[in-house]
């Protein structure tokens, strides 16, 4: 890596340490600083001092040199020791910084990116380099000590030194130019050799790691997943599949560990070599040593920017959905939305097949959609789309007649409630959970609870609005049923003011009389929204003004129930005979 990228990538580490872990960095300069200064304070004042005394012998300013030697040496000690216990506290609540790192990644990144196996792999290796061995950020950590002891102790062994290679000594041998070049070799070879096994080290622990990402995955699955899950439980016993993951585990282990010794071995003969140099060097003059650290210092420098620059590549996966800036009119709600799927195809990520094929639709303000179809046909991936957790492979979605990627993504999405299947309520209170807020309006809540049908539970609530969810948080926290769930997983729709309404198989959790309860009323309840309304019961959809039939990844059909039903060849008189055969024989 060329050495102004190294300067690029330690500066944005010390950034991202900055951000995260305030104060912990400058702790340990000043650290670093009171303990390098403190032994060339002392040498410094010495070396006044015996001049002081082989020369003019004022007391006074004796006593000032060994008054400023003892007061320099206790201010520096002081800002050492209290520089030191904020480095120990700050530096061991950093790890649950640096997971904040990650998590806030994860929280901005595109929801496409979350399933991409790629990134998976990336956020993996970037994780485990971190937490598992502390590489890149940890090391930045570790090496600031090192970077500000060297580079202080050069400055201030330099002004020391100085008139060793300048003044004669009147030795014939230390004034020789043999002997000073002979230092200056060592301290460049020394300076090379320690930068090589490094590199080395590099290069072995690379391999390592990558191997190591898929000897956990591989061992947990070998050994855990195997046999934890039960479904797979016959097909282990049946065809004794312990065997051959127990010989595969094995094989796993011990390629695993030939890497990890090399590593070893590796690391303990460059210490033994860097400790002899270092250790010789050392002895002979101080200003050698600091040069000697100076080429740890870089080689060190030269790793971990390495390893910084895989976090950096995790970290700037851009994020498209936030690259939209257009406002969304605040007078929406009132002035209506158009939604236009423009000849839209998908596929989605590491996937070759079309799942939805050239899709041209339109979503007109205040209508009342229904799709259908059968499972896989795309309609759930219609509105995947919509909502932007992933962009079209093909063609366009507008809305009011702009792409809607244009927009500002947080913007768009207040235009959109939506109950999804797998929809989740939090063990918060009711209310909480309804307006999605610690703030609630109690009347609109009501009103919410009432459109979705849970009016009679709700009035056996002792605490009203204010009732737990679960028993997570509360020990007064009440249980709910999956049709109770979704019932307020509905008001919790309706409450936020948005324009349109989406609800995925609305109904799965809920008796044939609570829907009809709800969705006999559909027009009503959802007011002047437009709403998109997919379900596998097609009696309930003949509440919507459209039913658009799904096939296949493509539209089939459209119109109202009754037209649809008439057209007998067509896949929606297909779907409602086997539904209507199906009732009967039940
Ligand atoms: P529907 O809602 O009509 O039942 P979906 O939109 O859920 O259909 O699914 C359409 C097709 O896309 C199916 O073949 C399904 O297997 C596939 N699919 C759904 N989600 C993913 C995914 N995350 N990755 C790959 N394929 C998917």
């Amino acid at each position: 890596m060329r050495f102004k990228k190294r300067i690029e990538n330690t500066k944005r580490g010390y950034r991202i340490l900055a951000r995260y872990c305030p104060g912990l960095i400058r702790a340990k300069v000043l650290h670093s600083i009171a303990k390098t200064l403190a032994p060339f304070v002392t040498i410094w004042f010495s070396a006044r001092i015996i001049n002081e005394i082989s020369n003019d012998r004022k007391i006074s300013r004796l006593v000032l040199y060994v008054a400023l030697t003892i007061g320099i040496n206790f201010i520096l000690s002081m800002v050492k020791n209290v520089m030191e216990k904020k480095v120990n506290d700050k530096e061991s609540g950093m790890w649950n910084y640096f997971s904040k790192v990650f998590s806030d990644k994860q929280m901005e990144m595109d929801f496409v990116s979350h399933e991409d196996t790629d990134i998976k792999k990336q956020k993996q290796k970037a994780e485990e380099n971190l937490f598992m061995f502390g590489n890149g950020l940890g090391q930045l950590v570790w090496d600031t000590s090192g970077l500000v002891e060297v580079f202080i102790g050069i400055a201030a062994s330099v002004a020391l030194t100085v008139s060793f290679f300048t003044s004669k000594s009147g030795n014939a041998v230390l004034d020789s130019p043999v002997w000073i070049g002979g230092l200056l070799l060592i301290v460049i070879l020394s300076g090379f050799i320690t930068s090589k096994l490094k590199m080395k080290e590099q290069a072995v622990f690379e391999k390592w790691t990558d191997s190591n990402v898929w000897f956990n995955r591989a061992f947990m699955f070998y050994g855990h997943e195997l046999y934890s899950d039960s479904a797979r439980a016959k097909d282990v016993r049946l065809y004794r599949q312990d065997r051959f993951a127990d010989r595969e585990m094995q094989k796993l282990q011990d390629n695993n560990e030939k890497d990890n010794g090399l590593l070893r071995t590796m690391s303990s003969c460059q210490s033994r070599l860097v400790g002899s140099i270092v250790q010789y060097v050392g002895a002979l003059i101080k200003m050698v040593e600091s040069f000697g650290e100076l080429s740890d210092v870089i080689s060190e420098n030269k790793i971990y920017t390495e390893h910084l620059e895989h976090l950096y590549e995790y970290l700037d996966i851009p994020n498209r959905k936030n690259t939209g800036s257009v406002h969304i009119d605040e007078n929406i709600l009132k002035t209506g939305c158009e939604i236009e799927f423009k000849n839209v195809s998908f596929k989605y990520p590491n996937s070759d097949n079309y799942v939805l094929k050239n899709i041209n639709t339109k979503l007109k303000t205040g209508m009342k959609q229904a799709f259908v179809g059968q499972n896989g046909a795309g309609k759930t991936t219609f509105v995947k789309l919509l909502c932007r957790l992933y962009d079209p492979t093909e063609g366009q979605i507008f809305l009011n007649g702009r792409d809607i990627r244009e927009y500002d993504y947080d913007e768009y999405l207040k235009v959109f409630s939506f109950v999804f299947q797998d929809f989740k309520l939090l063990a918060f209170t009711l209310g909480q959970n309804i307006a999605a807020d610690t703030d609630v309006d109690a009347k609109k809540a009501t009103e919410c609870i009432g459109k979705a049908a849970f009016s009679e539970r709700y009035a056996g609530l002792a605490q009203g609005l204010d009732t737990y969810l679960y028993k997570d948080v509360s020990e007064k926290g009440v249980q709910i049923s999956g049709g109770e769930a979704q019932k307020i997983a509905l008001a919790r729709a309706l409450y936020k003011d948005s324009p349109i309404i989406v609800l995925d198989e609305p109904t799965a959790a809920l008796d044939p009389i609570a829907e009809e309860e709800i969705y006999g009323n559909f027009s009503n309840i959802t007011e002047d929204r437009t709403a998109i309304y997919i379900s596998h019961r097609l009696s309930s959809c003949r509440f919507c003004d459209e039913i658009t039939v799904f096939d296949n990844g493509g539209i089939v059909q459209k119109g109202t129930h009754e037209s649809l039903v008439k057209d007998e060849g067509g896949k929606y008189a297909e779907l409602w005979n086997a539904q209507a055969k199906y009732y009967r024989t039940a």
